[in-house]
C-alpha cells in the first residue's frame, strides 16, 4: 500500500494538524519504462504552507485530497527502466507519500558515497539551490560591500550568508534569539548578526550597519523590513527570496503602511529589487551542483540538519517552521 498525507482542508490562517489526513491507496502496477521507489527522507520547507492555499502566495496550490508536494529521497524497489536498478537512491519531487512511480525523467540519481543522502534535500538540493541562485543569478553583487540576509540562521539564509562571505562580502545576518545569533557569529563566522527579537533591535541595526546595506537577501518580510530598508545605500540591490512571516496571511496586515516610504527610497536611492522562484530556473541546477558540491563536501559551506522519525510526523514538523519553535536547522523526516 502507498500511505499518503493529503490536504484535507485549506488553512484558516496558521496551518493546523486538522488540515491534513492520512490515506492509503494501492501502489500502481509498473508500466514499461517506469520506476517504483520507496521514500525514506522528506524535506520540510516553508513553501509547503504556500502549496496549501489561503495565504499570501499567488502561485499554484495543491488540490484538496492531493498529497503535500516536496522533495524526497527514495530507494528504487522495482524498475522497468534501464537507467535505474533496484537499490538505487533517487531524489524526486514526489511529496508526502511512502511510495511513488516515475518514468525517470524527474528523478536525480544519488551516490551515497559522494555526499550524505540528506544533503540532496539541503545544501545540495532545492534549499542550497535557492541560496545559490538568489546570490548568483538574480543580481551581480560587487564584492566588498555589506550583504544583509534575513532568516539568516535558517536553511536558505545560512547558505546564502556563507556563499557571500566566501565571495568577499561583509555579511550581516538577521535572526531571532541568542542561540541563532551565537550560531551565526561563532559557528558560521559571519561578520555580525542582529537579533530582531531583542528589545534593542533598532539600535543593533544602527550599530552593525554604519556603512549601510549594499546587497539584501529577503527571506522573511513583515515588520523587520521597514527597519532595515532605511539603511539601503544608493543603488542597493535587493533579492526577494521569500516572505515567511506572512505566508499564512490571506489579508493585508494591520498597522503602519510603509509602502509610500519604500517607493520613495526606491526613487531617491535607485534601489534595485528583483525576485525569483526556483521552479522557473531549474535549467541552472547543474551549474549550482558543480559549484556547490565541492564547497559542501570540503566543509567550506556548513549546514545543520535535524531528523524527525516517522512518516506521520510530517504535518506536525511542518507546523514548527511557523510557530516559533524551530531551531533553524534543516528539518528532514525519516520514514
Ligand atoms: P527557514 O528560514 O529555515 O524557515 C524557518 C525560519 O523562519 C524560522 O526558524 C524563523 O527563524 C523564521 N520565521 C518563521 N516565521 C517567522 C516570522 N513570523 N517572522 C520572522 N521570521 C520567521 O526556511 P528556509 O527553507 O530556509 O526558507 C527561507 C525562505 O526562502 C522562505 O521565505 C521560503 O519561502 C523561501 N524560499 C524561496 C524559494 C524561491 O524559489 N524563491 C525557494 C525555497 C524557499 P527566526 O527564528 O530566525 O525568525
Amino acid at each position: 500500500m502507498n500511505r499518503q498525507i493529503v490536504l484535507a482542508a485549506r488553512p484558516e490562517g496558521m496551518a493546523r494538524l486538522s488540515d491534513f489526513k492520512v490515506v492509503e491507496t494501492a501502489t500502481p502496477a509498473l508500466k514499461e519504462g517506469e520506476v517504483l521507489f520507496r521514500n525514506i527522507l522528506f524535506s520540510i520547507d516553508p513553501y509547503q504552507r504556500n502549496l496549501m492555499g489561503n495565504g499570501s502566495s499567488e502561485w499554484p496550490t495543491i488540490g484538496i485530497g492531493d498529497p503535500m508536494g516536496g522533495p524526497t529521497v527514495g530507494i528504487v524497489e522495482a524498475s522497468n527502466n534501464a537507467a535505474f536498478a533496484v537499490g538505487d537512491h533517487v531524489q524526486s519531487w514526489s511529496g508526502w507519500q511512502t511510495h511513488a512511480v516515475s518514468d525517470g525523467t524527474d528523478l536525480r540519481k544519488l551516490d551515497p558515497a559522494a555526499a550524505p543522502l540528506s544533503t540532496a534535500l539541503g545544501p545540495l538540493g532545492l534549499t542550497g539551490f535557492t541560496a545559490w541562485y538568489g546570490t548568483t543569478k538574480v543580481h551581480t553583487f560587487k564584492p566588498g560591500g555589506t550583504f544583509v540576509v534575513t532568516g539568516a540562521a535558517g536553511a536558505v539564509g545560512s547558505t546564502a550568508a556563507q556563499l557571500m562571505k566566501l565571495r568577499g562580502h561583509r555579511v550581516v545576518g538577521v535572526a531571532g534569539g541568542p542561540d541563532k545569533i551565537a550560531f551565526l557569529e561563532n559557528e558560521l563566522g559571519i561578520d555580525a548578526a542582529i537579533d530582531y527579537k531583542a528589545v534593542d533591535f533598532k539600535e543593533q541595526v544602527v550599530h552593525v550597519l554604519p556603512d549601510g546595506i549594499d546587497a539584501f537577501f529577503e527571506n522573511v518580510g513583515g515588520p523587520i523590513f521597514p527597519v532595515l530598508m532605511e539603511h539601503f545605500n544608493p543603488h542597493a540591490k535587493m533579492v526577494v527570496c521569500g516572505t515567511i512571516s506572512d505566508c499564512s496571511d490571506a489579508e493585508l496586515p494591520q498597522g503602519t503602511n510603509y509602502l509610500p516610504r519604500l517607493i520613495t527610497l526606491i526613487h531617491y536611492r535607485f534601489v534595485d529589487i528583483k525576485a525569483f522562484a526556483t521552479p522557473y530556473v531549474m535549467d541552472t541546477f547543474p551549474a549550482f551542483l558543480a559549484e556547490m558540491t565541492p564547497l559542501v563536501t570540503n566543509g567550506k559551506i556548513k549546514y545543520r540538519e535535524e531528523f524527525i522519525d516517522g512518516f506521520d510526523k510530517l504535518p506536525a514538523t511542518l507546523l514548527t517552521l511557523f510557530n516559533g519553535t524551530h531551531s533553524g536547522k534543516k528539518l528532514i523526516v525519516k520514514a
